[in-house]
């Protein structure tokens, strides 16, 4: 998938690895994980929200979890 950026920087995770597309769980779901005895990363499913972030500008996308879809949920800029 790729994805440009606000600033215009052109995201994708088709590299692997890469340092756009994070793994983010809750903690609720990683107690789960950790109750269901699940400690090889194989066994840990995909999360739910698919996460990525610009190396430019350090935006956060949320995307829905068809990861398909290139329209970020949400949006989030530190501003400083
Ligand atoms: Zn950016």
């Amino acid at each position: 998938m790729r994805f440009v950026c606000r600033c215009g920087n052109m995201l994708t995770n088709q590299l692997d690895p890469n340092d756009t597309e994070y793994y983010v769980y809750s903690d609720r779901e990683w107690s789960e994980f950790e109750k269901k005895g699940w400690i090889y990363f194989l066994d840990v499913p995909d999360p739910k929200y698919d996460v990525w972030r610009c190396e430019k500008c350090d935006r956060i996308y949320l995307f829905k979890e068809n990861k398909v879809e290139c329209n970020p949920k949400h949006l989030w800029k530190i501003s400083s």
